[in-house]
């Protein structure tokens, strides 16, 4: 078992490059780690794939709160050989322990569990369950495609409900969102008022996975707008937003307007507009959120998804 380990995790370092990975400071005790959004550029395979049109074709960011020896890692990123850089950065700004919380079970967000395999891992009930339920497809290959992610280290601490944790004298407070995912988890550092929002909020678009859940998803929109904040960093974003002040709730409204356009315009061709930079004019013009041209392909696939989705 040990050696198929480490034959899998030397290969995902051969084939995956982390050389366009920025850190990003955002904050006395918050790092960022982002990689994508680099034209003409593709991180795994010219084939479609869940780690390049997923994840790093639209730019991915996962982040780390730091205070002291200790860290609280907030996503594993693409690969392990972007979590073991990661590990590295932070160790080599004096962090001896580590601990790793998941937003949510997709593949982007959890393939670098195991560089993390001797911390501890914590995650939502649901998504223990989802990852636990997805194993061996996840392992395979064969839920998304290639590459596979062998072997999923899976988490060690699971919860549900709010949760707070202590990472070195920092309060961190985890907060479940049905947002996205069904088993999404956002943190939110009351020192500075940061809400770490995972993929319950993307910029340019939502991503839609759950298509037929999407009017639970606007509940819980609902109730995330009267949250108070002082900025919100979502893992898929423009990188140019997270580094320069995040963004604000007129984020979350974009995303609900654009979910509810989403399900008026299903199997009504009428009501949809050539493309995505017309579907949200209005909210590319006030500044909520920003256009990047590969998300055209993300709303080409939503508008399917949710003309398709069974009642
Ligand atoms: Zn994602």
């Amino acid at each position: 078992m040990r050696s198929i380990s480490t034959l899998s995790s030397q290969a995902d370092c051969m084939l995956i490059s982390t050389d366009t990975l920025r850190v990003v400071d955002l904050g006395p005790h918050l790092l960022g780690f982002y990689d994508g959004r680099v034209s003409g550029r593709r991180a795994f395979s010219a084939e479609a794939n869940w780690l390049d049109d997923g994840g790093y074709t639209l730019g991915i960011c996962s982040y780390a709160i730091y205070c002291g020896h200790h860290a609280l890692v907030y996503d594993t990123h693409l690969s392990v050989a972007h979590a073991r850089r990661i590990r590295d950065i932070l160790s080599q700004r004096g962090i001896e322990t580590f601990r790793v919380v998941l937003s949510h079970w997709h593949l982007d967000h959890i393939a670098g569990n195991a560089a993390f395999a001797d911390c501890e891992i914590i995650a939502s009930d649901a998504t223990v369950e989802l990852l636990q339920h997805n194993k061996a497809l996840i392992e395979a290959g064969n839920l998304d495609g290639a590459p596979p992610i062998f072997p999923l280290i899976m988490p060690t601490r699971s919860f549900s409900g709010e949760t707070t944790l202590d990472v070195g004298g920092l309060r961190v407070d985890l907060k479940p969102l049905d947002i996205h995912s069904r088993d999404g988890v956002t943190l939110f550092l009351p020192h500075d008022g940061t809400l770490l929002a995972g993929d319950t909020l993307e910029d340019t678009i939502t991503y839609v996975d759950e298509p037929h859940r999407l009017t639970v998803h606007l509940r819980d929109l609902e109730r995330m707008r009267d949250w108070s904040f002082s900025r919100i960093l979502p893992n898929h974003g423009a990188l140019e937003r997270i580094t320069g002040g995040g963004y604000d709730a007129s984020l979350i409204t974009a995303t609900s307007d654009y979910v509810e356009r989403l399900l008026r315009a299903a199997g009504n061709p009428a009501l949809q507009p050539g493309d995505l930079k017309h579907f949200i004019a209005d909210h590319l013009s006030a500044g909520a959120v920003t256009y990047f041209a590969p998300y055209e392909a993300v709303h080409r696939g939503n508008l399917d998804k949710v003309a398709t989705a069974p009642g």
